[in-house]
């Protein structure tokens, strides 16, 4: 089945950010910031990003505003979610640099020509590692279309570090593979120019048998 990914937007964006305010309960107003809108609703501020593959709408400050509707999150993510086994070999490939104490890079696209994995395409680009860190060589290329960026924190546990906060910039989901090879789990958030929401892994991929999911209690649809 080939899967529905919205086509691009075809209007120009004339912000960068734009400043709305809720209207209906539940449902911010139609995404048009070229990066993303701020959503004023009556428990928050939310910030509410569009990409072909992905629409994302979450709290970002709470604050009661009287007289504005509350707004619910919205997670859309319009790929096939990531197959088990593409995570396996993921996480085995982790494990060669893991031996060594060494963190790992991925970069996670998406093509309808991929004819293997559900169109899900892996690279782990050139870059250097180190125990507390892993930087591709170059932008570009597979940092350009990744729609998931994975690094892999050998045997530490899976959770961003202020360095991940500092270093995940982009607008996309972020995963981060921990406490390998005998105890592996993965935690996913999504991340809007600096702005994070942790959500279950199991949200976008299928995790194999002996792989946690990190998830955290308050995330609620
Ligand atoms: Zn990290």
């Amino acid at each position: 089945m080939t899967p529905q990914v919205a086509t691009q937007r075809t209007f120009c964006p004339t912000q960068l950010i734009e400043y709305k305010t809720a209207r209906l309960t539940s449902q911010p107003p139609e995404c048009s910031g070229g990066l993303f809108d701020y959503v004023f609703a009556g428990d928050g501020v939310y910030v509410h990003a569009a990409r072909p593959e992905l629409e994302v709408c979450f709290c970002v400050e709470r604050a009661t505003v009287r007289g504005l509707p509350p707004l619910l999150p919205v997670f859309d993510f319009r790929l096939p979610r990531i197959p088990e086994s593409f995570v396996c070999s993921m996480i085995r490939d982790a494990n060669v640099w893991a031996e060594q104490g060494l963190e790992t890079l991925f970069h996670l696209c998406w093509s309808d020509l991929a004819l293997m994995d559900d169109g899900w395409v892996g690279y782990e680009p050139e870059q250097a590692r180190t125990a507390k860190s892993c930087r591709p060589f170059q932008d570009g290329g597979s940092h350009d279309r990744a729609i998931v960026e994975v690094h892999s924190h050998h045997s530490m546990a899976a959770k961003f570090s202020p360095q991940d906060d500092a270093d995940e910039t982009g607008f996309r989901l972020y995963a981060v593979i921990g406490r390998l090879p005998n105890a592996p789990e993965i935690r996913v958030r999504v991340g809007v120019y600096g702005y994070f929401w942790e959500i279950p892994a199991s949200w976008v991929m299928d995790l194999p048998d002996g792989v946690r999911g990190c998830e955290i209690q308050e995330v609620v649809l």
